[in-house]
């Protein structure tokens, strides 16, 4: 299709169906306006109930955003180490934390944490997070404003921070009855969290968070399978999502647009590699073990899952030309590693080898970073610029445990086939397995029963919540 000649015309379904309010500057967010141009229509409508939860939430926001007269008031009471009182608007500050895919997922769960509990959602973007993402609410910014008070905190907070919720709860500063709050409290909500620190997730500690105007969360976990374990969020989580495996589908999708110069990353290597092919495939290969590869272990794997599921067409090693065809399907495979010996050895075999059903095979992939370099700036524009061009694929592979990956399948509405996890650098047996569902994995859940204070099996509780395909620990909605 020639997506060039559609960007002049106006777009039919601009607003993702309601999702994304109206009222923006189109020019300085061509991503808002063009998204639909490039990704399939999604086959999952937004519940009317949500709609309307967000644009109530977009008037919150214009009420209590940075520099309005709420914020200001509020504050006031951080600078004048006040204890909490009632104020008119409630804060989560999100804190920028761990690589992008973790990022985005954390954002996700801070936003659907701050809809729940009526709270204004404020980003604290550290070095490197300004220029990948558009403003997601009209007229106030999300971004949190450089003279807050407690900037110079961020830079200590971790699980050992004194004022985190779980260390207080520990010293017995705060318990229920505490009349006098503090105006703030850290969430320390990362993989090395404590029992303290997980006590965030149950109902009871809620209510003594509700009265803290200010909660500083740091979080590299996609938290929101527990949300919906608690008892108090249940019946306002089944009416914005009656389908419980979009949420980060649709608050993705609202949330997460790229800003002018990314869009521009991510439009011309789609019109260049990708939008003449009949069908577009996705490969993300992420290597958690040392070293940049490529692993020989991992290159079976790939091929093992591919050509096992028919994701890539099988080669034919005994013949020098394949089948001619006048109507050949044109695939194009688009391969994202930070290192590029996979892409190469795809690349040849197809080369090399004609396809036994005659299809043409096109193979690319936009960079190889070979490590991670999380503070770069361009370096993070191209992670988020492919994690989006994942999404637009037609079929989608992806590693176990990377939340890169899991941005590009909630985005693209995809359920992938996971590369399964190795064990001392052996390709596992089988491959890979198709995911049960598109939402990401929440890979470090507690396993506590807040009523009776005992251990338990969170993903056994109810049908929505399961441990994950790639993490037997972890827990997704499904
Ligand atoms: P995760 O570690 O796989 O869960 O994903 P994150 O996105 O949180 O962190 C990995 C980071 O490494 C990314 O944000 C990128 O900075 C980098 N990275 C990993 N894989 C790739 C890749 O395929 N392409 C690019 N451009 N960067 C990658």
């Amino acid at each position: 299709e020639d997506v060039s000649s559609q960007l002049t015309d106006m777009p039919k379904d601009k607003l993702l169906g309601g999702l994304l309010a109206s009222g923006f500057d189109e020019g300085s967010c061509l991503s808002r306006y063009q998204s639909s141009l490039f990704q399939k229509p999604s086959l999952h409508k937004p519940s009317s109930y949500l709609l309307s939860r967000l644009r109530s939430y977009e008037d919150l926001h214009k009420r209590c955003g940075p520099y309005t007269k709420s914020y200001n008031r509020t504050q006031k009471l951080l600078k004048s180490h006040l204890s909490a009182s009632s104020t008119e608007c409630k804060y989560v500050v999100w804190i920028s934390y761990s690589g992008l895919g973790n990022r985005v997922l954390t954002l996700t769960s801070a936003f659907l944490y701050a809809l729940l509990t009526n709270r204004v959602l404020l980003v604290d973007q550290g070095k490197d997070m300004a220029d990948l993402f558009c403003e997601p609410f009209p007229e106030k910014s999300w971004v949190l404003p450089v003279d807050f008070p407690l900037k110079e905190t961020f830079k200590i907070l971790s699980q050992k921070f004194p004022h985190s919720y779980g260390n207080m709860l520990k010293k017995n500063i705060l318990n229920t009855s505490t009349v006098s709050l503090p105006s703030y409290l850290y969430l320390h909500l990362a993989h090395d969290y404590d029992d303290h620190d997980k006590l965030f997730l149950c109902d009871q500690d809620q209510t003594l968070l509700s009265r803290v105007p200010w909660l500083i969360m740091k979080s590299d976990l996609y938290f929101v399978p527990s949300l919906f374990l608690m008892p108090s969020f249940e019946q306002e989580l089944s009416k914005l999502f009656p389908q419980k495996d979009t949420v980060f589908h649709h608050l993705g999708r609202y949330l997460f647009h790229p800003s002018n110069h990314v869009w521009g990353l991510i439009t011309r290597y789609y019109q260049a590699y990708l939008a003449k092919a009949d069908e577009r495939i996705g490969i993300q290969i992420r290597n958690f073990d040392t070293g940049p590869g490529p692993f020989q272990y991992v290159m079976d794997q790939v091929l093992a899952c591919t050509l096992k599921y028919k994701v890539l067409p099988q080669v034919d090693r005994k013949r020098t030309i394949g089948t001619q065809s006048e109507k050949a399907n044109l695939k194009a495979i688009l391969i994202t590693s930070l290192s590029s010996g996979y892409f190469e050895n795809v690349r040849n075999m197809y080369w090399e080898h004609p396809t036994v059903n005659g299809d043409v095979v096109e193979v690319f992939q936009p960079s190889q970073e070979q490590f991670q370099h999380t503070e770069n700036r361009l370096h993070n524009s191209k992670a988020w610029a492919e994690m989006y061009l994942l999404s637009l694929t037609d079929v989608l592979v992806t590693s176990a445990w990377s939340t890169f990956g899991y941005v590009a399948q909630g985005l693209g509405g995809l359920k992938p086939w996971i590369l399964y996890k190795s064990d001392n650098q052996t390709t596992p047996n089988p491959p890979c397995r198709q995911a049960m569902s598109m939402e990401p994995c929440f890979h470090a859940p507690p396993f506590y029963d807040c009523k009776t204070k005992k251990g338990m099996d969170n993903g056994a509780l109810v049908p929505h919540v399961r441990h994950c395909e790639d993490m037997s620990w972890g827990l997704k909605l499904v």
